[in-house]
């Protein structure tokens, strides 16, 4: 995911640099370029323009998609709960069990920190 947001950013840098604001151009050919270079760096522009824009489309919505998912399954997971005081797990309060995991299994052990029962969770 880390990749789809580099290149997106990269790509609507360049969007913004060649066609935004052409600073990437004034950057490139100086205070006073002839015609000859201004065809060349627009055309080198343009074509390097035709794979940017599909990939900015793309990497946008892997971005958009992700955080959908990510904002989605954040909302459905329920907190832990202890199973004997009712007490809830949260990460906003601080407040959280000690886990313990069980060597060799796919199970770790949760200790309610107020009233002390523990209990098997999976991983
Ligand atoms: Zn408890």
């Amino acid at each position: 995911m880390f990749a789809f947001a580099v290149l997106f950013i990269l790509c609507v840098l360049y969007i913004t640099a060649t066609i935004l604001t052409h600073s990437l151009q004034d950057l490139l050919l100086g205070q006073n370029p002839s015609e000859e270079q201004n065809s060349i760096i627009r055309a080198l522009f343009s074509w390097v323009l035709i794979p940017v824009i599909p990939l900015t489309i793309i990497s946008g919505l892997a971005l958009l998609i992700y955080g959908i998912q990510a904002f989605a399954l954040r909302d459905r997971r329920k907190p832990l709960a202890c199973p004997k005081c009712q007490t809830e797990e949260s990460r906003i309060v601080g407040r959280m069990f000690n886990r313990k995991p069980v060597v060799g299994t796919d199970w770790q052990i949760a200790v309610c920190p107020f009233c002390g029962y523990d209990w098997h969770i999976p991983r």
